[in-house]
């Protein structure tokens, strides 16, 4: 028996791990210090009331003999991805419910959809990046190039033309850096991806943060897209599902690459290894969908968001270059006085006992910068960018 020798080229989750560490050791040192998080990339707000009264009625069906329900379709009840078309009708996208797969969050379906693509193929990462991309491909040992986010490029790095890769990763609104591609962007990576053949994994996980009328919310709103991009979607962020589990993954009829339907292969994969997303959870989302329950989730967005303008505000005031946060939950600041990453992340615990992430376990291009998440509750926030205000950080 061998293992899997991709296993071994992953570096260690140590980013976590080594935040957990200092954390822990600072608490033990300063044990009446009230240390705060803007580094939870999790939400803090409840499920809403449309969702939790779906999900106790589901709940009472499967109690009752005449309504109790088994094993669903694989790929998710047909009222979950009629739900899923209304939503993307409203953006103006046509979908078949066929293109819709059900799923229990994007983190699976973005690992899972490897399957269907041969080892030898290239993938091409902007970076920084979630760091999911990097190890489920280190996973399949797929070769990687890396596409440089930087400031020059507003953290929106573009395909160069002579650029081939057969995979490429766009995540918009972005984690971790907050930025979002204008639609003439995302034009240039669909003309790009149709030129070279290649498949886009678009991640659109955030796409319920977006503010602006103009920024587009999927990439189907792109002409050509739906012949070279597969998106995900997740309930996590957009209606406070990360501990639900729920999220979809369209993949249109017209993606056909080598004479094969990649939604075929996708239907044959998912129904041959995954026995689909729990009745309740999917009858949840079905109402996280209705008007009345986007109307709940877009009170949580908004919540979030003013917590983002708040931070946005502070480090206006106090002169720091950032991107994000306007329609995104991220910040992504440059660390004052010329710190790397971690020496900034050490500063702010130190001195005022606040955590957030530092950008370099986002990638080499990170080094340098940091981000702050707009998930946190108010009160505590307001403390944090009250304590950020007393550290003159311009001044170093
Ligand atoms: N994609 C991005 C960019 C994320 O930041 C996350 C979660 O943090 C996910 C996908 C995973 O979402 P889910 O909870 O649906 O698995």
């Amino acid at each position: 028996m061998r293992i899997n020798p991709g296993f071994l080229n992953l570096q260690d989750r140590y980013l976590f791990a080594l935040i957990g560490q200092k954390v822990r050791e600072y608490k033990g040192q300063h044990p009446d210090q009230d240390i705060i998080s803007l580094g939870i990339g999790d939400v803090t707000l409840p499920l809403s009331p449309a969702v939790v009264a779906a999900m106790q009625q589901a709940a009472a069906e499967m109690g009752r003999a005449e309504t109790f329900r088994g094993y669903g379709e694989e790929q998710g009840y047909a009222f979950l991805r009629q739900a899923i078309c209304r939503y993307y009708a409203q953006k103006g996208v046509d979908l078949l419910q066929t293109e819709v797969f059900v799923s229990d969050g994007a983190k699976s379906d973005l690992g899972n959809i490897l399957d269907l693509f041969a080892a030898d193929n290239t993938v091409l990462i902007p970076e920084p990046a979630y760091p999911v991309y990097v190890d489920t491909n280190l996973m399949a040992g797929r070769k990687i190039i890396f596409l440089k986010g930087e400031a020059q490029n507003g953290f929106r790095p573009l395909p160069p033309a002579a650029l081939h890769a057969d995979l490429a990763y766009l995540c918009s609104p972005n984690n971790p850096t907050g930025t979002v591609y204008t639609k003439d962007e995302l034009q240039s990576w669909v003309d790009w991806a149709l030129r070279r053949g290649a498949v886009l994994l678009a991640d659109s996980a955030y796409e319920a943060f977006i503010q602006d009328p103009e920024l587009p919310t999927s990439i189907y709103q792109i002409p050509g897209a739906k012949e070279c991009a597969i998106e995900f979607c997740s309930l996590s962020k957009t209606a406070g599902f990360t501990g639900v589990r729920c999220g979809y993954t369209v993949v249109p009829q017209a993606l056909v690459r080598e004479g094969v339907s990649l939604n075929g292969l996708w239907l044959r994969r998912q129904t041959t290894k995954f026995n689909g997303v729990s009745y309740i959870v999917q009858r949840g989302a079905e109402a996280a969908l209705s008007p009345e329950g986007m109307a709940q989730n877009r009170e949580s967005i908004a919540y979030y968001m003013e917590n983002a303008r708040l931070i946005a505000s502070a480090l206006q005031e106090l002169g720091l270059w950032f991107t994000g946060g306007q329609n995104a939950p991220y910040i992504w600041l440059q660390c004052p006085g010329g710190m790397s990453s971690w020496e900034f992340f050490d500063f702010l615990l130190e001195r005022c006992a606040l955590v957030g992430t530092p950008g370099v376990g986002f990638g080499p291009s990170g080094e340098g910068y940091f981000r702050f998440t707009a998930f946190g509750r108010r009160e505590q926030l307001l403390k944090a960018m009250e304590r950020l205000r007393q550290l003159r950080l311009s001044s170093l």
